[in-house]
């Protein structure tokens, strides 16, 4: 313990010893920016900073969970749980709840997932009448989301956002500045949140209460961000909210790495971070752990071609290691058998275990073939932050039934459970029960109990509702009484509600789901077991926010598919990158947006992204595209052209192979041939 700090490298332990005032360490991947990170933070434990006045923020839940790993192994694991250590997002959750009396909201308070935010916009443009063509409930909820993360609210959204438009656009703004206050009017009403709530809110709710904000000023008297480069508007906010007046605020990140622009982040709060705090200490860490030489040169040079870059130095003591692999495959189809086979032999002849291995994507969509292959290849994959398990449709259904035993007020969860159930009573008919029970100041379910009253339901349709009214929401409503374990209250609702034979039944495959429903209903048992003291509103509230939770076994035994966002801050001994094709690594929407002149650093984006994957892996890397691919209804082909990120690497790095399907036969040979990059 008295040696903590010989663990880093001179730059790094300077970093970890700062332990006051502003500080950005900026370093390129795999100089152990996250690992100082962690060794400053059991630093200031062992300096006798108390672990309840640090605050880390880190960009996912898994990254949470590997660094409080850490910590506990480097000063002991007793106070790990009690750190306030994870995403903005869970730590904002965390301060909402000690206050949600001041936000008016109420316990049970659940939050609402893109789906749901979404499924709320379509009601409000169904109600108001208008139409969903010129009002795409998609685009409408996406300058919602936008204005929430820049702090616009729903009364300044025509002033701020239409003020260089012509009048047509004005008046659209006016109607979408409608639609945002109605959903902000049905999200309390609901007693939700959405995401973008969780920063909004507790901004809010600190700026409008200075002695709730001197309290979290005091609570947090050491501030650390992971990932700075890709803090949004009111992330960024929120800390120099917190880190006021003694700006104890420690943040590391990488410009190079900045990937998530169009979600909002601002790589200028990492470049300004000098500017912000005029006192910073800032240090460069150089030493690269992580990559092979060749690795760390070519991503090096491939991102200097980028003009918005802080210069950085890189340099390793590793060799030069193995070269970059570059296959260019007949289809993608070629390519996905490519890498299964490559797959095989890196664990047949070189020792590599199945979790050494990454296969990177620019997007899910880009992973299908491979998906459909790798079994066939008998090689078990593990798809990370794809569709996950909680996404799936059964699951989905029945967290709907959870959902209104802990927040009885979620008329989502309710129309949703109205659509599910009840046969013959369609939307128009659901609209016109709301709007009943709005206008006569009633609760829906007690429309439900008298159905008759609203026009066009006559004895048939009043006889399902109440039907429904007695089977799933009288049960629901006995069952928030009951004192019973959280497991146990959702197995019980599970079989009162018959959901086996009233929604399983009606679905395709209803024994895979029902097997799926089982593993749910399983982990739902092992939360209680361990998490006592925490309930279904606790569980449900946490599901929400760790997206990339996956409950199947044996992940040791497994190759990790990911898309290249997905796997910032992570490493792994041998990469794939797929797909490297012009169109889809650089994404075709940056193309656009560069040529429309709407974005003129878009493609620069894409080239971080692809630093980003290129720089996850230690030993080998291989990176792969098609040239051709069937595409459009008629399966036409389409030629398909090496992204320009290949042409931008130095090619007495890389080793190029060309990869054919063999006539009449499923396997595929390969030809080597130096001269086509
Ligand atoms: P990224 O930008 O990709 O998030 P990073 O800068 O956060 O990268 P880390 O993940 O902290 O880098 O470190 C990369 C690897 O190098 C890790 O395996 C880490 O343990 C190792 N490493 C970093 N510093 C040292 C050191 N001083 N001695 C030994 N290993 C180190
Ligand atoms: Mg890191």
């Amino acid at each position: 313990m008295k040696h903590l700090l010989n663990d880093l490298n001179p730059k790094q332990k300077i970093a970890a010893q700062t332990l006051t005032g502003p500080v950005l360490v900026l370093a390129g991947a795999g100089s152990g920016k996250t690992r100082t990170l962690t060794y400053r933070t059991a630093n200031l434990i062992q300096n006798g900073v108390s672990h309840q006045n640090i605050l880390t923020v880190t960009f996912t839940n898994r990254a949470a969970d590997d660094m409080k790993a850490k910590i506990g192994k480097l000063i002991g694991s007793e106070i790990i749980d009690e750190m306030n250590l994870g995403t903005f997002h869970s730590i904002c959750l965390k301060i909402l709840r000690e206050n949600l009396n001041k936000i008016n909201r109420a316990e049970g308070c659940l939050i609402y997932d893109t789906k749901d935010s979404l499924a709320i916009v379509e009601d409000i443009i169904f109600d108001f009448g208008l139409e969903a063509t010129e009002y795409d409930p998609k685009m409408i909820f996406n300058i919602i989301a936008k204005a929430k993360m820049e702090l616009v609210l729903a009364a300044d959204l025509t002033a701020e956002y239409a003020q260089a438009e012509n009048q047509g656009s004005k008046h659209f703004y006016q109607i979408v500045s409608k639609i945002y206050q109605e959903y902000e009017r049905v999200l309390a009403n609901n007693n939700c949140f959405d995401f973008n709530d969780l920063i909004k809110k507790t901004i809010e709710l600190l700026e409008s209460n200075p002695a709730i904000l001197t309290k979290y000023q005091n609570k947090f008297k050491y501030i650390q961000v992971d990932e700075y480069q890709d803090v949004n508007h009111s992330q960024y906010q929120l800390i120099s909210l917190l880190a006021k007046p003694q700006n104890n605020i420690f943040v590391v990140g990488d410009d190079w790495q900045g990937i998530y622009g169009f979600r909002g982040a601002d790589i200028s709060n990492i470049l300004e971070f000098e500017q912000d705090y005029p006192e910073a200490v800032v240090i460069k860490l150089e030493r690269n752990y992580r990559s092979s030489n060749n690795i760390i040169s070519a991503s090096n040079k491939l991102i200097n071609n980028n003009t918005q870059n802080k210069v950085k130095e890189a340099w390793t003591e590793s060799d030069d290691g193995a070269p970059i692999f570059i296959a260019e495959a007949e289809s993608p189809l070629v390519e996905a058998k490519y890498v299964c086979k490559r797959i095989n032999h890196l664990v047949d002849f070189y020792n590599y275990k199945l979790s050494d291995i990454a296969i990177l994507c620019r997007s899910h969509f880009q992973s299908m073939q491979l998906q459909k292959q790798l079994p066939k290849f008998r090689i078990p994959h593990q798809l990370v932050g794809g569709l996950s398990f909680f996404d799936r449709q059964e699951i989905r259904y029945f967290v709907n039934y959870l959902k209104l035993i802990v927040n009885p007020n979620d008329r989502l969860a309710l129309k949703r459970l109205f659509r599910i159930e009840v046969h013959g009573v369609g939307e128009i008919l659901l609209s016109e029960i709301t709007k009943y029970a709005r206008e006569n100041k009633m609760k829906i379910t007690d429309v439900f109990e008298s159905p008759t009253v609203v026009k066009g339901i006559g004895n048939n349709k009043a006889a399902n509702i109440i039907e429904f009214q007695r089977r799933v929401i009288d049960s629901i409503y006995d069952l928030r009484e009951e004192k019973l374990p959280m497991d146990k209250k959702a197995l019980e609702l599970y079989q009162r509600v018959d959901f086996e034979q009233n929604v399983l039944a009606e679905l395709d495959d209803p024994e895979g789901r029902k097997r799926y429903l089982n593993m749910f209903l399983e982990d739902i048992s092992n939360f209680r077991k361990n998490n006592p003291g925490r309930g279904l509103y606790d569980y449900l509230l946490i599901n929400k926010l760790i997206a990339d939770k996956d409950i199947s076994e044996n992940k040791e035994q497994k190759v990790k598919v990911m898309t290249a966002h997905s796997a910032k801050g992570l490493e792994f001994p041998v990469v794939f990158i797929i797909g490297a094709e012009e169109e889809v690594f650089p994404h075709l929407k940056s193309l656009e947006a560069k040529e429309a002149g709407l974005n003129p650093y878009a493609v620069e984006e894409e080239r971080r992204l692809f630093y980003v994957a290129m720089t996850r892996a230690e030993k080998l890397l291989f990176i792969s595209f098609a040239k051709t691919k069937v595409a459009g209804e008629q399966g036409q082909y389409k030629q398909l052209y090496p992204s320009r990120f290949l042409t931008e690497l130095p090619k007495q790095r890389l080793d190029f192979t060309s990869v054919e399907s063999k006539k009449g036969g499923s396997g595929i040979q390969m030809r080597k041939d130096k001269q086509v990059i």
